[in-house]
């Protein structure tokens, strides 16, 4: 429905053919809720508004774009260029074996994305890996690396609660040399506030092991204070990579933007969930899109204008405006208009990422033959049904399902992507950069 509503302004657009004073601050006013909204701290936010408005004024309004949709897409490129600068695999061009340090406030998900790390290595780069933790103050913190090493396939040199961070670290480097180890990841000790005693042990660990890489190691979650904690270990240590940890939770991942400005370091990594399979190479795109709550708006417009019935789409966009429910007839004309679009995937691609996060790692293949099931679950339902999904409990779900020759769960299933996408909705309905674009289409 995003798209539908879009594909309405577009139609409305017109007139204006350039950025002005006058019609950017409107605009810009929105784009910086927005990344406020998502915790992009204060100080990053304005600096980052004051680069887009010298970028947009007097911008030409590109070939058929409207300056609405070309504000958006410069903010959009703006904030994918700041995060994605440099992104690049682990380095480990360095004399074997590679040190790879790991800082972070405790709980950010150090230990976690060590093992991430161990496996990405081994599957991906085919490295011979060890870990080791310096983590001597939690209980249980060197137990926890032991056992996800064992889960991730790497080996864990051993170390205790009475050892000193240091000797751990000497010793473990030994260990690595002497037994040909390509890679060396050091896991640390969390700091539950920035903690001087700890800032010098992680900067005694760095002189030590002279890393090739140090991480900084960074909950998504982390609001405004998310600066703070990046400015005390930029001073501290030569950040050379950063992880983005729990981008699977809710946040718009606005740490993202003021981690990266703060500490200049690449965001190379995403931890996408608690398992160890759950690390993504940062792809800053995507994660603009996630920030501005929203995909790739400008390329969607393109497609849709291209692909869908404008007239469902219309009626469509109408009834989300006057906030009438989003209805299962409505999922089943967006099912139906990603059918025409020309495939799932590069539709996928432009939406917003919290959406695609929960698709997964969806094979498209299997997704489109699904898109047909689920036109034929919704095609057996009684208009009434249709308008009233809260009507549909056991004994409906079960003529639904014979209806349509599937189980019962897939009608589940289907229902429960209708709620989430009924939620998003509601979400978009309140979208400030939705509301910014009718403005300048006024
Ligand atoms: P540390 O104190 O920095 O070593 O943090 P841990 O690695 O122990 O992680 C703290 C908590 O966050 C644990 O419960 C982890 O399972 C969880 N965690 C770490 N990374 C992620 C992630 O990417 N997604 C989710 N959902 N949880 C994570
Ligand atoms: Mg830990």
């Amino acid at each position: 429905a995003l798209t539908d509503k879009l594909t309405r302004l577009v139609k409305e657009m017109r007139g204006q053919a350039r950025i002005t004073e006058t019609n950017v601050q409107d605009m810009l006013r929105e784009v910086r809720m927005a990344l406020l909204e998502a915790d992009v701290a204060l100080p990053v936010v304005r600096d980052f508004i004051a680069r887009v408005k010298e970028k947009a004024l007097g911008q030409e309004v590109l070939g058929s774009l409207k300056p609405g949709q070309t504000l958006v897409s410069i903010v959009n490129r703006e904030l994918a260029a700041t995060m994605g600068e440099g992104v690049a695999d682990i380095n480990l061009a360095a004399q074997p074996p590679a040190v790879i340090l790991m800082a972070g406030l405790q709980g950010a998900g150090k230990t976690t994305t060590t093992a991430k790390l161990a496996k990405h290595l081994i599957e991906k780069r085919k490295k011979k890996v060890l870990t080791v933790s310096g983590d001597v103050y939690r209980p249980a913190a060197i137990e926890q690396l032991k056992t996800v090493t064992k889960q991730a396939g790497a080996e864990w040199f051993p170390s205790t609660p009475d050892q000193k961070p240091l000797d751990i670290a000497h010793a473990a480097l030994d260990y690595a040399k002497k037994h040909y180890f390509d890679v060396l990841l050091v896991d640390t000790a969390g700091r539950l506030a920035i903690d001087e005693a700890l800032m010098k042990e992680i900067k005694d660990l760095h002189a030590a092991l002279n890393p090739v890489e140090t991480l900084f190691v960074v909950d998504a979650m982390q609001g405004q204070d998310a600066i703070n904690t990046a400015k005390a270990f930029k001073e501290a240590l030569p950040l050379t990579g950063i992880v983005l940890t729990k981008l699977d939770g809710d946040s718009r991942g606005g740490a993202a933007l003021s981690v990266r400005q703060i500490t200049g370091a690449p965001i190379k990594f995403a931890g996408v969930s608690e398992k160890l399979d759950g690390l993504e190479v940062f792809d800053a795109e995507r994660h603009a899109g996630r920030i501005l709550g929203m995909g790739d708006i400008v390329a969607l417009v393109e497609q849709v204008t291209a692909g869908v019935d404008m007239e469902a789409a219309q009626k469509l966009a109408a009834k989300v405006k006057s906030g009438d429910g989003f209805d299962l007839n409505d999922f089943l004309s967006q099912i139906q208009q990603m059918k025409q679009m020309g495939g799932l995937s590069s539709l996928m691609d432009k939406l917003p990422s919290q959406l695609t996060a929960k698709a997964g790692a969806l094979d498209m293949d299997k997704a489109e033959k699904d898109i047909k099931r689920k036109e034929g679950i919704i095609q057996s339902m009684t208009p009434l049904e249709r308008r009233k999904p809260e009507l549909i409990k056991a004994t409906r779900k079960k003529r639904i399902a014979n209806g349509a020759g599937v189980h019962v769960q897939e009608v589940n299933r289907l229902l429960k992507e209708f709620e989430q996408m009924q939620g998003m909705m509601k979400k978009m309905k309140g979208g400030g950069l939705m509301k910014m674009m009718k403005k300048m289409g006024g």
